[in-house]
């Protein structure tokens, strides 16, 4: 963590500024806290590999006995959760490693679970409407600087989308150490990433951000009033007593509606309900599936539209937009930006096939519950295509080849980040 995050950094129970305890541990590099001590009114809480662990859940307390104890590693060890040695020594071998891949870090982390989701992310039906949404709404609110917040944002592939958006970078939080881990290291670097609580107080100063999201996960937040006014405070920026307002947004996507069974279902609410949650800012409800379809066109995401209670009732899933700014709810171009460059590269969903010349480039899905979840991402995604090999070898060449462009728009190949697989 850079040092200037403290300048918005709150302990989450007594809402006081958090300093560097410079008696106890600690190791840094300039400005940037790699592991260390932070001390407010009430506790101590541990800087384990450049992220701040503000929550006492879990591993936290003994994690932060070892980095007092001068054993960094020992407490990223314990923040990883793994009891087998065998992988805890994988696990250092790829930490300390310069060309271990994202893929491998999953696997060797037993995300096996949600590893599908993680792994495939970058195509699937609800990243591309939030992505669409962030280069909206962040590229609105955040054009005359700003930062922005990325809560249960797992392991980074939103934040990505946010890192040419948000000045200074932005602020990746999450109660899985895990998962930020990967994010700073490979999905989002650069970003700053916070492990905490949903279900608490955000550990962040009012006014600290100016767009705060949460993208398929606020259905298992069990507090949702608490993290809605949260969310609100962390972009409320008062009032400067000039007349100047500089508004922020709130935006949460893929929130599944209570009235519609869906996979991975959470504690989710009717429509009425998450509007419920807003009081101070009334909030614009849209269908996801309105959205999806825009994205799918091409053209433009329509932040314009009205959608009908009963458009909103029979979606599995909601997008709520709170912000003053009048400017996001019209309609916005498609931004084919990825937040970050990676490298082009194919769409893991796809398997390759060579003949001869050419590869045959096949759509797989890793399980039947995967398919049963993301099977909307048929509408872009073909079956098959074939490609020349020769092409496919020089994906790193601009301009692309036609053929090459055609395969970006059907995301057959994707901007991913470097060393992804
Ligand atoms: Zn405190």
């Amino acid at each position: 963590m850079h040092l200037s995050l403290l300048d918005i950094l709150r302990c989450p129970y007594c809402g006081g500024r958090l300093e560097l305890v410079t008696s106890m541990f600690h190791q840094r590099d300039g400005d940037e806290i790699h592991d260390a001590i932070l001390g407010c009114h009430c506790c101590i809480f541990p800087v384990i590999a450049g992220i701040p662990v503000m929550h006492l859940e879990g591993a936290a307390t003994p994690a932060r006995a070892h980095v007092e104890a001068g054993r960094p590693d020992l407490a990223r060890r314990a923040m990883f959760d793994i009891e087998d040695d065998a992988r805890a020594g994988r696990l250092d071998a790829i930490a300390s490693s310069t060309d271990a891949t994202y893929q491998e870090a999953i696997e060797a982390l037993g995300l096996n679970l949600e590893g599908g989701y993680f792994f495939y992310r970058f195509s699937d039906p609800s990243y591309v409407v939030a992505h669409q949404l962030v280069r909206a709404v962040a590229g609105t609110v955040l054009r005359g600087g700003g930062r922005a917040l990325d809560i249960c944002g797992g392991s980074g592939h939103l934040t990505r989308s946010l890192m040419d958006l948000s000045s200074p970078p932005p602020v990746l939080a999450d109660l899985y150490f895990s998962k930020i881990w990967l994010a700073r290291r490979f999905i989002a670097p650069g970003c700053e990433a916070v492990c905490c609580d949903g279900n608490a107080p955000l550990p962040f100063a009012r006014g600290a951000f100016r767009y705060v999201m949460c993208a398929d996960a606020f259905m298992f937040i069990w507090t949702k009033r608490q993290a809605v006014l949260e969310m609100l405070r962390v972009v409320d920026e008062g009032d400067d007593h000039a007349g100047h307002v500089s508004p922020g947004a709130v935006v949460i996507s893929h929130a599944h509606n209570q009235h519609v069974w869906s996979p991975s279902h959470g504690q989710p609410l009717p429509p009425d309900g998450y509007r419920d949650l807003f009081e101070t800012l009334e909030p614009r409800l849209f269908a996801e599936e309105g959205l999806f379809a825009d994205v799918v066109a091409g053209g433009a995401l329509d932040l314009a539209r009205r959608d009908a209670p009963a458009a909103l009732d029979r979606d599995p899933a909601l997008v709520c937009i709170a912000t003053r700014a009048t400017a996001v709810f019209r309609p916005h171009v498609l931004d084919p930006s990825p937040g970050l460059p990676g490298d082009l590269r194919l769409n893991p969903l796809y398997h390759a096939e060579p003949t001869g010349d050419r590869l045959r480039l096949l759509l797989r899905f890793p399980s039947e519950d995967y398919e049963q979840e993301f099977g909307a991402c048929r509408q872009y995604l073909p079956d098959e295509v074939v490609v020349d090999t020769a092409a496919m070898a020089a994906l790193g060449q601009r301009p692309l080849p036609p053929a090459m462009v055609d395969l970006v728009r059907t995301r057959v190949l994707l901007d991913l980040p470097k060393r992804y697989y």
